[in-house]
């Protein structure tokens, strides 16, 4: 198994290697082949003699939907945050529902056993 992988990864060596001396690429992206210059195919990061198997026209699409998506995490952080921020204006009754429900729960937790209907009437009115 390895040793396909040690064969595969030959090949694909090869291939960039002699992608250095073809007079032009087919964008491993967008399938269309354009002139292999720096106008039309960006330098690698790694290894600026090579350049990128993806079109500057693909990669440029790339990054726009990469900030795009990133834009939108953003906002999806921004809503989160102001959610948070709402959750400080609960109305009474909801504060009520809360604190009963944590109440139940650490009860259940403490006694081992659900708290009565009784026990939660009890703590209505309760202030906090
Ligand atoms: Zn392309």
């Amino acid at each position: 198994m390895i040793f396909i992988i040690y064969i595969v990864a030959l090949i694909q060596n090869y291939q960039k290697e002699t992608n250095v001396v073809e007079e032009s690429r087919v964008c491993s992206k967008c399938k269309i082949e354009k002139p292999l210059t720096q106008e039309f195919f960006g330098p690698q990061q790694k290894n600026k003699a090579r350049l990128h198997t993806e079109c500057r026209e693909c990669k440029l699409k790339y990054m726009k939907q990469w900030q795009a998506n990133k834009r939108a995490e953003q906002d999806v952080d921004g809503k989160r945050d102001k959610h948070m921020y709402t959750i400080k204006e609960y109305t009474e009754e909801e504060k009520q529902r809360l604190m009963k429900e944590a109440y139940a729960h650490i009860y259940y937790q403490a006694f081992d056993r659900p708290i009565t209907d009784r026990q939660l009437k009890d703590l209505e009115g309760i202030e906090e």
